[in-house]
């Protein structure tokens, strides 16, 4: 790729060009929270978090790339975008969290209890701030909003794109070009893009690679480049490089299949002494059975085959590995189409399930009645298993599951 001063794919040595002194506060390159603002409402919003993790400041810095290649060139702009920081405390010490994963306790009672009881975490701190933050700007009508989170992995391997999945977030996800990973928000709780999905706005989560790679920074830049076209926020002729950031981003994918599904999690605790087999990059095949790490109690081996899926190479996290099977893209043509005939209103008179009480967007299913539905039925019509016991599964309507223009 070329690689021009005023191109927004420029990086330096010395790292992001924009200094914040450089310009006085209001014009969008504030330091702190706010990482940079430019453009004016009302029109599209695009919010991008980075850094909620501190050991992934990938985000972050590609985030200051664009701000400050927005405001030295000033292209023609339709609505606003805001770059948000994550953990900062966090970001400032390298580390993934100080005393509590931030990308966690997103759920209503842990927002409470960040908001107010003082003495907590610090990450209580990081999280009161973030709620606040985000309440201010996701004011107003969130269907024009969208929300990307920028991560990296320990693993090393590919971009990709992680959704909650409704058809509005595959229609903004297919627009950037990265392959989807399915369901990860059924393995993990409380994260804050689940909680902002609820809310309304379109969302997204941009894995970028390794986290220490350069590459990692280069590719969250082009994918927000990427959202910021397909929000219609700039034309692609005032993105110097628009084509050959696509390129990029999909000769970095190279012939691996275009839609995942997470199947298992490996939950971890630090008394467990996991530790991961080494040399495993991300959506690499592996088989049933396979000794992929070890921990107090010996070998630990892959439930199912498929691919590993983030492998923990790092000191911090709860997750050991997930493995994720391919997925053809017929099958999200076909759960597109029962969602649009509404067929997953019909589930619940099929024997075995029964709508909660009170609550229609929620079906509970007898497991011993309904034996022949299985998990994957009930993502083609658009529910995520939001709990497991023994002879019953619980499912949730995903909200938000309409189709939009873009
Ligand atoms: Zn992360």
């Amino acid at each position: 790729m070329s690689r021009v001063a005023s191109s927004p794919m420029a990086s330096s040595p010395e790292g992001p060009r924009h200094s914040g002194s450089r310009r006085s506060s209001g014009t969008g390159l504030e330091s702190g929270r706010i990482l940079g603002r430019y453009g004016t409402l009302p029109g599209p919003r695009l919010i991008c978090l980075g850094g909620l993790h501190g050991n992934e400041p990938a985000g972050v810095l590609a985030l200051r790339r664009i701000f400050s290649f927005l405001h030295d060139t000033r292209p023609p702009f339709k609505g606003q975008v805001v770059g948000i920081a994550g953990n900062i405390a966090a970001l400032r010490a390298g580390r993934r969290f100080l005393e509590r994963d931030l990308n966690r306790g997103w759920s209503p009672r842990g927002m409470q209890r960040a908001e107010t009881f003082p003495g907590g975490p610090a990450e209580d701190g990081e999280q009161a701030e973030l709620i606040a933050v985000l309440r201010k700007e996701l004011e107003g009508d969130r269907s024009s909003i969208k929300v990307i989170d920028l991560h990296t992995t320990s693993a090393e391997g590919p971009p990709f794109l992680t959704l909650a999945d409704t058809i509005r977030n595959r229609a903004f996800a297919r627009r950037i070009g990265l392959p989807l990973v399915l369901g990860i928000e059924e393995q993990i709780d409380g994260a804050l893009l689940e909680v902002i999905t609820a809310a309304g706005p379109v969302t997204l989560g941009i894995e970028a690679g390794q986290h220490d790679d350069p590459v990692s920074v280069d590719h969250h830049e082009r994918a927000v480049w990427m959202a910021l076209i397909a929000g219609g926020h700039v034309a692609e002729e005032d993105v110097p490089d628009a084509n050959s950031m696509r390129t990029a981003l999909r000769n970095a994918w190279r012939d691996l299949p275009k839609v995942f599904a997470v199947r298992y999690r490996k939950p971890v605790a630090g008394e467990d002494g996991f530790s991961m087999r080494p040399g495993y990059l991300n959506f690499q095949r592996i088989s049933a059975g396979e000794v992929v790490g070890h921990d107090r109690n010996g070998p630990v081996t892959a439930p199912e085959g498929g691919r590993i899926f983030l492998p923990l190479y790092q000191d911090q996290g709860d997750d050991g590995f997930f493995i994720v099977q391919d997925v053809h893209p017929a099958w999200l043509r076909l759960s597109a189409a029962l969602r649009s005939l509404r067929v997953s209103s019909l589930a619940r008179w099929l024997p075995g399930i029964h709508p909660a009480r009170r609550r229609p967007d929620v079906l509970i299913v007898d497991r011993r009645v309904a034996r022949w539905l299985t998990v994957d039925v009930f993502h083609l019509l658009g529910y995520r298993k939001s709990r497991v016991s023994r002879g019953w599964y619980v499912f949730r309507r995903r909200s938000h599951d309409r189709k939009v223009g873009s």
